[in-house]
């Protein structure tokens, strides 16, 4: 549907561009048509209205040409990629062309502190990556060996915008999982810019031709992925590849693994819910710059594997934890800085102004405020903070800060059109000409009084306005006075308004110097503009600088306020925590600390205890204390020793969770799946449930396969909390797996049963549907283990949990595998009767087959009270019939909560 006229205009430049949507200037707005029109009102809740053209009419809406950028960026961040086409004066009348496509990961007009990573992603042999965020002019580049690598590193930056090389967008792998599990907007970007001719020719165009050997890229991917991020920012109209100075690679091996799970269960930046309040984040978050708080975040999901690194961090956090009064006065000279890896992009897109570059001097001379603070006093002076100001060069700084100083007035105006922005003595043309228009203001402001004098009147003023520019006022009762050469230009109620030649004169002067020096104003700003924007790199060193110091002190005044401990880094791998604390759950609970140890003795935890009893809390808290010392900070403990991790990985099963559809059964699988594939025997491994989306039996048997998979094969520090009991067997009988036990006293604080039901009153239906289809067409069964294998859980675990299952049901005994006891392996039994597993030889609960008297006093009892009520009765009749093993617990969650009801309605 193309028309003519302005909606034909607007439809054939839509048909040029491959954005989603397209604002056209139309004079004093910005209009969308046809279907954008009704998409844009939808989101934006605009209202629609009708244009007619040519015959046919067309919906429209639109919005003031000033108010654009909001408008922009709420559909930016909606995910839309918007184009803008400008308008612009030609002979004939006006023209509109496409002047920026504004994108995801393009956005420079962002209110949000955080980063907004552009990210591409290409593969030959291995994956190559490139991020760069176009508001700070950051540049990263990765390789990955395999997809998890990749994704890996593409969660840690949480890109807004990802462009897939041509290689990775058939179907498979990489891209569906970007497009599942991350907000990311997928950019199916022209293949050429992936190409690696042209992508190398523009790497070395914008970072210089050592930059790609400095950093190591001969690896072709990665190279061809930067390539392709440059092209786009050059093609979407940013404008900020001058602001793009480092190429910073990431060897792989260098960070510390976290999964998007990972980064989910442990609430680093945001809650389960979504929420930022109560993450992780948000509690030790004490900076007092955006650029601190940005890179604070950036840490906290980039944790470092690097004892050197880590160690340098926390000295400089233990000289700022002891030197109190020195760390306040220095957060209070930080917090005069401005965010200024934002300016430097600002700079160099040309929309930064004469306030944003008066911001860049003011931080520009924090740098040396900060700096004397920390030389001045003898804690400070020796530890690594005196060489993280050291970094940036501070002559070139302070040189900038003053040329700035000299150049800007100390208030400048809002605007750079109408002049008072530059400041005097700053260049000599300019001072000439504010001299002359200062003079023949002077001139005409001192005329009134000269005429006043010369004519004998009173009643006389100067003035100035639109339409009839200067005038001299004379009152009616002294007109008479007025002499020849007055020329009349106006006449009102009580006076005549009067010009004269040498008036007139004076104004064309006037006019004449104001344009000038405006002229002159607007050129010498945007020299200076243009000047910041090529020190870009610099703006960026000191902000790096600021914003790490803010970061460290932060960490340093939340730690004293805490009651926080340095932890000890080693490479050994055990964790040891003494009186440790969950960081936000401490916050708001009279937490009890609680102790752990885990070496290569003691490297698997079976932590079971009542349900609420802190069991993910606690081992949440390992995880936490592990991030936190491997970002540099200290830790919420008396004391600890942290060995070193090169990946995190957790896996929460819980009930609720799987109640309240966050999770389903095969997405559980697949996640065990990923840990057993992924983590190495320096990771941390956190396991909270693991089978209880299936039934009990298959459950048992995967968790058991799982546990005796780990502790043998992958051998990492895991915690594993789960309520089959049956697996505390394991830890008497591997050497290296040992159980824990959450203790309670008092109140346990357990689930009211109104609690429960309502928990399972929001039990997803397709879980149970999908459950009870595999279960159907499953012959044998074990539907839970079939999903296990279809989730690409490790084939020797998938045997083992079948052989564990068969043995369960036939209620056999199962040997423990890796049990270094009895030569190689030990019987132990599942005994039905009782319910729990038995050594082999154990006396207590028989080993022929049990099952004949369950608990007969219980059973009697419950009769008795219930055979007065005959719905109770039913009730019980259909209790009876239920198998346990055999009915998934979201199930057996609703069939509780009917019978409870229909108990009720008696
Ligand atoms: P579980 O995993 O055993 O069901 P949770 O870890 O979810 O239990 O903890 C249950 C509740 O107890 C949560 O509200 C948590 O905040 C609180 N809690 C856990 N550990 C502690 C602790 N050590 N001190 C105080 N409160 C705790």
């Amino acid at each position: 549907m193309t028309g003519e006229g302005i909606v034909g205009e607007f439809f054939s430049l839509k048909e040029g561009t491959d954005a989603d949507l397209l604002a056209m200037q139309c004079g004093d707005f910005y209009e969308f048509f046809g279907e954008d029109a009704e998409t844009v009102a939808d989101e934006l809740d605009l209202k629609v209205s009708e244009k007619s053209s040519h015959g046919s009419s067309y919906p429209m809406a639109g919005v003031p040409v000033d108010d654009l950028t909001p408008y922009l960026r709420a559909l930016v961040e909606r995910g839309y990629r918007v184009a803008v086409a400008d308008q612009y004066e030609t002979e004939g009348g006006h023209a509109r062309e496409i002047e920026r496509i504004v994108t995801p990961g393009t956005l420079l007009e962002t209110t949000d502190a955080d980063s907004q990573y552009l990210a591409a992603v290409c593969r030959d042999e291995a994956y190559g990556l490139a991020l760069a965020d176009v508001t700070t002019g950051r540049f990263h580049v990765a390789t990955a060996a395999d997809t998890d690598g990749a994704l890996s590193e593409l969660y840690r930056f949480a890109p807004a915008e990802v462009l897939p090389g041509p290689d990775l967008r058939a179907g498979e792998g990489l891209l569906e999982r970007v497009r599942e599990r991350t907000d990311a907007t997928v950019t199916l970007h022209a293949a050429e810019a992936f190409a690696p001719g042209r992508a190398r020719h523009r790497v070395r165009d914008q970072f210089g031709a050592e930059a790609i050997e400095s950093v190591g890229l001969e690896a072709d991917a990665a190279v061809r992925a930067a390539g392709a991020v440059l092209a786009y920012i050059e093609e979407t109209g940013a404008g900020v590849l001058a602001s793009m100075t480092r190429l910073q690679s990431h060897a792989a091996g260098e960070g510390v693994a976290l999964d998007a799970t990972t980064r989910r269960n442990l609430e680093l930046v945001e809650t389960m819910r979504g929420e930022s309040e109560g993450s992780l984040y948000d509690t030790v978050d004490h900076t007092v710059t955006s650029a601190g708080g940005r890179l604070l975040a950036e840490w906290l999901q980039r944790p470092r594997r690097s004892r050197g690194v880590l160690e340098t961090r926390q000295a400089a956090v233990a000289a700022l934890a002891e030197a109190a009064m020195a760390r306040e006065n220095l957060r209070e000279v930080l917090d005069g800085a401005a965010d200024l890896e934002r300016l430097a992009s600002r700079a160099a897109s040309g929309s930064a102004d004469a306030r944003a570059l008066r911001s860049v001097a003011g931080t520009l001379s924090v740098l040396g405020e900060a700096a004397d603070l920390v030389s001045e006093t003898e804690r400070l002076a020796g530890s690594p903070l005196a060489e993280v100001l050291d970094r940036p060069d501070r002559e070139a700084a302070a040189a900038l800060a003053a040329d700035l100083d000299a150049a800007l007035v100390a208030e400048p105006p809002g605007t750079v059109t109408q002049g008072g922005v530059i400041a005097r003595g700053h260049d000599a043309d300019l001072d000439e000409v504010v001299e002359r228009h200062e003079a023949a203001l002077e001139w005409v402001d001192g005329l009134a009084d000269r005429e006043k004098q010369r004519l004998g009147v009173t009643h006389l003023s100067v003035d100035r306005n639109k339409t009839d520019g200067y005038y001299i006022q004379v009152g009616n009762s002294e007109v008479d006075r007025v002499p020849e050469e007055y020329d009349r230009v106006k006449s009102l109620k009580n006076a005549e308004r009067y010009t004269t030649p040498e008036l007139e004169e004076k104004e064309r002067e006037v006019l004449r110097l104001e344009e000038r020096r405006y002229e002159l104003e607007r050129e010498l700003f945007e020299e200076l503009r243009e000047r910041v924007a090529t020190r870009a790199e610099l703006l960026q060193s000191v902000g790096r600088a600021l914003a790490e110091v803010d970061v460290l002190a932060g960490f340093a005044a939340y730690a004293v306020r805490n009651d926080w401990t340095r932890p000890e880094l080693v490479d050994d791998r055990e964790l040891e925590v003494e009186a440790g604390r969950h960081p936000v759950v401490e916050q708001t609970t009279d937490f009890v600390p609680n102790d752990l140890r885990m070496d290569d003795d003691r490297r698997f935890l079976v932590v079971t205890g009542p349900n609420m009893s802190g069991k993910s809390t606690y081992m949440r808290q390992a995880a936490l204390i592990t991030l936190l010392a491997q970002v540099g900070s200290f830790v919420p403990a008396r004391s600890a020793r942290v060995g070193l991790v090169d990946g995190i990985y957790t896996r929460v099963g819980a009930l609720d969770e799987l109640a309240q559809g966050r999770s389903t059964f095969m997405v559980e699988m697949q996640e065990l799946s990923n840990i057993l594939h992924s983590a190495t025997e320096d990771s941390l491994v956190i396991l909270d449930e693991v089978g209880r989306g299936t039934a009990t039996y298959d459950g048992i048997s995967i968790a058991w396969s799982a546990t005796e998979y780990i502790a043998n094969e992958v051998r990492c520090r895991t915690l594993f909390a789960t309520h089959y009991h049956e697996l505390t067997t394991l830890g008497e009988e591997l050497p290296t797996v040992e159980n824990v036990h959450v203790a309670v006293d008092g109140e346990p604080g357990s689930p009211s049963p109104g609690g429960t039901s309502s928990r399972s009153g929001d039990e997803p239906d397709e879980d149970v549907t999908f459950l009870r289809t595999v279960r159907d067409g499953a012959t044998d069964r074990s539907y839970g283990i079939h999903v296990a294998a279809l989730a690409g859980v490790p084939e020797p675990v998938v045997e083992r949990s079948r052989d564990v299952l068969d043995r369960l049901r036939e209620s056999e005994a199962v040997e423990v595998q890796g049990s270094d006891t009895g030569g190689g392996t030990t019987q132990a039994v599942f005994d039905l009767g009782s319910g729990q597993f038995v050594r082999d030889g154990d006396e207590s609960a028989g080993r022929e087959r049990p099952g004949s008297d369950g608990n007969p006093q219980a059973t009697t009892e419950r009769t008795v009270e219930a055979a007065i009520d005959p719905e109770a009765e039913t009730v019980l009749e259909e209790l009876g019939a239920v198998d346990v093993n055999e009915t998934p617990p979201v199930e057996l969650m609703a069939k509780v909560q009917e019978w409870q009801e229909r108990m009720d309605e008696n």
